[in-house]
């Protein structure tokens, strides 16, 4: 009986640590199957999927920038990733049918909730970017229920145009830096759970955030993850909040994706501990 066989497929993809964190659920798990990473050229991504297939893989991650692509190949398509309009788990069915699932948003809200003990219900949320990566946590973020989620980007139509897709779902708003210079005059419009999910902190740059931000209680949470604390992590810890990079949600979203695939749930803790390990010690 042949291995059962993943991949994750993104360009540049070489830092995955996809590979490590499928290899280390399988353990855990006593299940066998192999993992590799594939840089997909930026012009065939459906080439290199289709002889996925053909070599009869059963399943796969995408990341940057297939996320789109991915949701535009699939037969059939969850709820979740209809709402986000991206896919990042593929999976095989039987009947040779391509099943496109978005596991992000999940990832985001277990890590949060789950091992960073927010409670997001009746809470102000904000969500600095309106990429790819919001548009995925958008929909998963306002099932919580909160009082209030607002989407700030650097090019406010984005912004506004993301809440305008997801209105029927929750109190949702959309604008430019600038509208969360409302902060600086009214403490009630500070935000209990502050998410980056600009690509900012890559290139260490740090969003126009008014000091006045954060309620006294905040979290503010980077997706972005990394040895060192990213510069808006850094800013909003001397700002009095409670942080978190992103690591976390990548485990939490590849957890909901093996599970798809092996209907096994992992346990995460030990993974995300190792993981933060490994990372500390120079895996890249
Ligand atoms: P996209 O390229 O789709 O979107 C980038 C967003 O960042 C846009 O809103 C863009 O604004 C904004 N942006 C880019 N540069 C700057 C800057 N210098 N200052 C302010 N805003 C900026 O990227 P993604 O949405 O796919 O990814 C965003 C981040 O999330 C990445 O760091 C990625 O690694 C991380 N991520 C982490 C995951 C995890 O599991 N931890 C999962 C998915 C993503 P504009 O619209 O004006 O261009």
């Amino acid at each position: 009986q042949p291995v059962d066989l993943y991949r994750v497929f993104g360009n540049p993809v070489h830092h995955s640590q996809s590979p490590w964190i499928h290899q280390a659920f399988a353990r855990e798990t006593g299940q066998t199957l192999v993992y590799e990473t594939c840089e997909a050229p930026l012009d065939d991504f459906a080439g290199v999927l289709r002889a996925f297939i053909a070599q009869g893989g059963r399943g796969a991650n995408v990341t940057v920038p297939f996320k789109e692509e991915a949701y535009a190949l699939c037969d059939v398509l969850s709820p979740r990733a209809r709402q986000a309009g991206a896919v990042n788990t593929l999976q095989l069915g039987k009947n040779g049918q391509l099943y496109g699932d978005n596991t992000d948003g999940v990832g985001l809200v277990r890590d949060l909730t789950q091992n960073h003990g927010q409670t997001l219900a009746g809470k102000r949320l904000l969500v600095l970017g309106a990429g790819g990566a919001s548009r995925g946590v958008i929909a998963p973020l306002l099932a919580e229920q909160p009082a209030q989620l607002h989407i700030a980007n650097r090019t406010a139509a984005k912004a506004e145009a993301l809440a305008a897709h997801f209105e029927s779902l929750g109190s949702v708003s959309g604008g430019g830096w600038s509208s969360l210079s409302d902060c600086d005059v009214q403490a009630a419009a500070r935000y209990d759970v502050v998410i980056n999910a600009t690509a900012a902190s890559l290139s260490g740059e740090l969003p126009p955030l008014p000091d006045t931000l954060f309620t006294p209680e905040a979290m503010a949470y980077d997706m972005m993850y990394g040895a060192m604390p990213t510069i808006f992590l850094q800013w909003a810890s001397s700002q009095g909040a409670i942080t978190a990079d992103g690591l976390g949600m990548l485990v939490e979203q590849a957890a909901e994706s093996f599970f798809l695939w092996r209907h096994q749930r992992p346990q995460t803790d030990a993974v995300i501990k190792a993981l933060r390990q490994r990372l500390n010690h120079g895996a890249d």
